[in-house]
């Protein structure tokens, strides 16, 4: 089974959906609860960037402590919100894929009206922090780390 797996659901992160879908098929989306009805009724997700986008109707959850399967692949689902309300990290093996929630030398922003900065720091200690250190973290933005370097050099988790 092919799938479509979003880390959330900012606008420059699921700009390419429709040519995906093109490109794949209706393949199902997979989406945080929190964060599903901006793709299934093409609401925005933030306020203070109103750009609507089409529907999609075939969309399956992504939620903490249930892995995700697409084909071969198995993700670990660690839910890390708070630069958006359905962020969520997807760990297979040793990388992790932490969308706008870590990145190298940084965290996501938070100051959004559906941010929660406390959430942001306190699900990236709980859930990506204690991965082992040589976990490659692949962020939405920039440059890869790892977590142990994350851990050591990382201003905003100090
Ligand atoms: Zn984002």
């Amino acid at each position: 089974m092919k799938a479509i797996v979003l880390t959330h659901t900012d606008l420059d992160h699921i700009a390419g959906l429709a040519d995906l879908l093109e490109a794949f098929g209706p393949v199902p989306v997979a989406v945080h609860d929190a964060e599903r009805n901006v793709i299934t009724t093409g609401r925005p997700l933030r306020r203070e960037f109103a750009v609507g986008h089409p529907n999609v109707e075939n969309v399956t959850s992504l939620a903490e402590g249930r892995p995700f399967r697409a084909g071969t692949l198995q993700f670990e689902v660690l839910h890390t919100p708070g630069h958006s309300p359905g962020g969520v990290s997807l760990r297979i093996g040793d990388v992790v894929f932490t969308g706008d929630a870590l990145f190298a030398g940084s965290i996501g922003r938070s100051d959004f009206s559906n941010s929660d900065p406390e959430a942001l720091i306190q699900g990236i200690k709980t859930r990506l922090l204690t991965l082992p250190g040589d976990v490659v973290v692949y962020s939405g933005h920039g440059p890869a780390t790892t977590i142990d370097e994350e851990r050591r050099t990382n201003p905003f988790l100090s």
